[in-house]
């Protein structure tokens, strides 16, 4: 996806406003009926529809009209806040060029003052398979206060603690810089993934260096989930680092066995394949079983090991439960037996980190939702041209404190308006009916309050 950030120089405060306002009213709704907006953004002089008019212009917003005359964020619009905040929170002033695509995930060169690159990472839940996109739907359809931005961010808040967990215990990871939203920055590694590259000085000690880690994963409570050749990067002189953390789980998952033995598999399957790596003789130190694999009943285990790391960054057991029944979708279309597929339709209460005792709390880190409602949304000026490559994002300090007013009179005027509507007391007709009657699922008021809670 192209991602114009010189758009994000020339939107005014009032178009961050209204943008804000979509944002906060996707709280409660898929689409955010117009009048929500226009009552939770309250310009001054009017002119919501105007300023949405030029949100839309540049794809920051959907309209939708189907039901009732609406609007939604776009994956762009919400990009464009969550840039909008590191910028302001000084942890980068430059976009540059794009370095990846993921599977669920666009990744930038993104520069600081002092002319440091790092990474970003903007997750896209849902860009995946048909399959997988419609198992997803199926479950989204019993959740009405889930969306696809609130399951991005929690894949971004989940990879960003996950990865400060590890480097705080040694492993080979990104250094995890900051995240908001469903975007993380991290340092960037200067390497490939594995599956570019075709020949290795020293093939077997990558493997092994690689395999020992899924092993000490392990011992520290956790399976990658993902580990293959994708999310393996290394440099000129070899050296591992392990990427994508969003699908990792706990060694007492009740799927555990399987996925630490596919990750092993994947490991063995591309070295077997690309550097014809023969693993009776090379894996022998680690090898303690009949197939030369690494086992996980003889892994010692320690589960629950990093949730004092997790929780200090915000991410919380409710997180955790909910991304986990998300990508366990795919798993039930994609990856397990119809026998396996059966039982796991016939739990009712899917718990994918039981070992893992996450503070029910949450945390005060800046990452954590209240932190998101709070951050500070200043309007970024028109910054020098510079590296043609990048593009600058200059802010205007001056304007920070009227940001954070900006983001807290805003929510306090859409828990106003949220109150109004669970009271009924609404004057204006076309507001009720198209808030409370047309919004779909939240037409009564406990659903109203449960998803607010949800959020
Ligand atoms: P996804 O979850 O969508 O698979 P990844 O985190 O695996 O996303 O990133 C996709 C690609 O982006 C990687 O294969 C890699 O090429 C690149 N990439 C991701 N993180 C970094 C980083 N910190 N430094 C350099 N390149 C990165
Ligand atoms: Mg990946």
């Amino acid at each position: 996806m192209k991602l114009d950030v010189d758009v994000l120089r020339y939107l005014s405060k009032d178009d961050f406003r209204v943008l804000t306002a979509v944002e906060m009213g996707m709280r409660n709704h898929e689409i955010v009926p117009s009048d929500l907006i226009g009552r939770i953004a309250s310009l001054k002089h009017g002119g919501t529809y105007k300023v949405l008019k030029n949100l839309l212009k540049h794809k920051l917003v959907h309209h939708d009209s189907s039901k009732y005359d609406g609007f939604r964020l776009t994956y762009l619009g919400y990009d464009f806040l969550a840039i909008k905040t590191m910028v302001n929170r000084g942890v980068f002033t430059a976009v540059g060029r794009q370095i990846g695509v993921g599977k669920e995930s666009d990744i930038f060169e993104v520069s600081n003052e002092d002319g440091t690159v790092m990474a970003m990472k903007l997750h896209r839940l849902g860009r995946t398979s048909f399959r997988a996109v419609k198992s997803k739907r199926d479950y989204l359809r019993h959740r009405s206060s889930f969306n696809w931005l609130y399951l991005s961010r929690l894949a971004a808040l989940k990879e960003f603690a996950f990865m400060k967990a590890l480097e705080e215990h040694g492993f080979p990871v990104p250094n995890a810089v900051d995240c908001n939203r469903h975007c993380v920055v991290m340092s960037l590694i200067q390497g490939y993934p594995l599956v570019q590259v075709k020949q290795l000085q020293n093939p077997e000690t990558v493997f092994e260096t690689i395999i020992g880690l899924v092993v000490r994963l392990a011992e520290h409570g956790l399976i990658h989930c993902d580990f293959n050749e994708f999310n393996i990067m290394i440099d000129d002189d070899e050296k591992v680092t392990m990427i994508d953390f969003p699908q990792m789980v706990s060694v007492s998952h009740r799927n555990a066995q399987m996925y630490f033995d596919r990750d092993i598999e994947c490991i063995f399957k591309f070295f077997g394949k690309r550097f014809n790596l023969s693993f009776e003789e090379c894996s022998d130190d680690i090898d303690d079983d009949e197939s030369s694999r690494p086992s996980f009943s003889s892994i010692t285990k320690t589960a629950g090991f990093l949730d004092k790391e997790l929780a200090a960054s915000g991410f919380t057991r409710k997180d955790e439960d909910d991304i986990q029944k998300f990508i366990e979708g795919d798993v039930e279309d994609d990856d397990v037996s119809d026998d396996e597929h059966d039982s796991e339709l016939s739990q009712t209460n899917i718990k994918g980190f039981d070992s893992l005792h996450l503070d029910q709390e949450e945390s005060t880190s800046r990452c954590n939702e209240e932190g998101q409602v709070v951050e500070n949304l200043q309007s970024p000026e028109v910054g020098q041209s510079g590296d043609p490559e990048s593009q600058n994002l200059s802010s205007n300090e001056g304007d920070e404190n009227d940001d954070t007013e900006l983001v807290k009179s805003l929510a306090k005027q859409r828990r106003r308006v949220m109150a109004a509507a669970r009271k009924g007391h609404h004057k204006n007709s076309t507001s009720r009916n198209s808030y409370k009657d047309k919004g779909g699922k939240s037409s009564n008021n406990s659903k109203i309050q449960k998803q607010l809670a949800s959020w």
